[in-house]
């Protein structure tokens, strides 16, 4: 466990906001207790880092709610074995999670600037589990599919139907799927090369801007 100044706020934040709301996978209580939330967000933020709220990153994008975070974490289903392919990596604190809870993590991001600043947070971090691309995410990563998860951490109009091609029979889909202001989350299931949707409840993302998704 990671001892610091933020540890009685982390530890209330996964209390307050996280277990008390009915997520009880204790892998994941156990890995964002353990996760400084603090170091992914501006500097001038590190006090609001743990507040039940987003907050904004730079370039209009925001790190999502702490509850959010779990919720689509909890979602995915993983028990430590999976290739996961996260879109929209944003800060890196939702990456930093998943690298903690699957065997390796693929991130892809659109804004170079904040994969980069993104990067070097990770790394700073002790994660070596990732790789990292800068793109359009909505069209997936062919070169490194199949992919046992993938998460979409940005609002699309539908299911990208690359993504849906790149993940292994079995698998996992979690996505905020809506309009540009509202969405809901889904979690889609490929069960014998078909879609299961599970919906949820509603959300509210930035938008995934790309080929699969709204435009810039
Ligand atoms: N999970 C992130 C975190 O923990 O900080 C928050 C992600 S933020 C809500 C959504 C991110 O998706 C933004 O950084 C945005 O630039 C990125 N994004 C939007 N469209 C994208 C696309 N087509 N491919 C990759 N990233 C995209």
């Amino acid at each position: 466990m990671v001892k610091d100044q933020f540890a009685v706020k982390r530890h209330r934040m996964v209390a307050e906001q996280i277990r008390a709301r009915g997520i009880r996978d204790e892998r994941l209580l156990a890995v964002m207790g353990g996760t400084p939330r603090h170091l992914f967000v501006p500097s001038n933020l590190s006090a609001r880092a743990y507040d039940d709220g987003p907050l904004p990153i730079g370039d209009g994008q925001t790190i999502s709610q702490p509850y959010i975070v779990a919720e689509m974490t909890a979602a995915l289903r993983l028990a430590g074995t999976e290739k996961v392919l996260e879109i929209g990596t944003g800060s890196g604190y939702q990456t930093a999670i998943l690298c903690r809870l699957a065997k390796e993590v693929v991130t892809v991001e659109r804004l170079s600037t904040l994969q980069a600043s993104a990067e070097i947070t990770l790394r700073e971090s002790g994660v070596d589990n990732v790789r990292f691309r800068t793109g359009d995410g909505s069209t997936g990563i062919p070169d490194e599919a199949p992919f046992d998860r993938i998460i979409v951490t940005a609002a699309a109009p539908g299911v990208p139907p690359p993504l849906f091609e790149q993940l292994s029979e079995g698998g996992i889909i979690v996505i905020p799927i809506g309009g540009r202001w509202e969405q809901d989350l889904v979690r889609v299931t490929k069960e014998s090369g078909k879609e299961r949707k599970d919906f949820l409840g509603g959300c509210r993302f930035v938008p995934l801007i790309g080929e699969f998704g709204f435009p810039d």
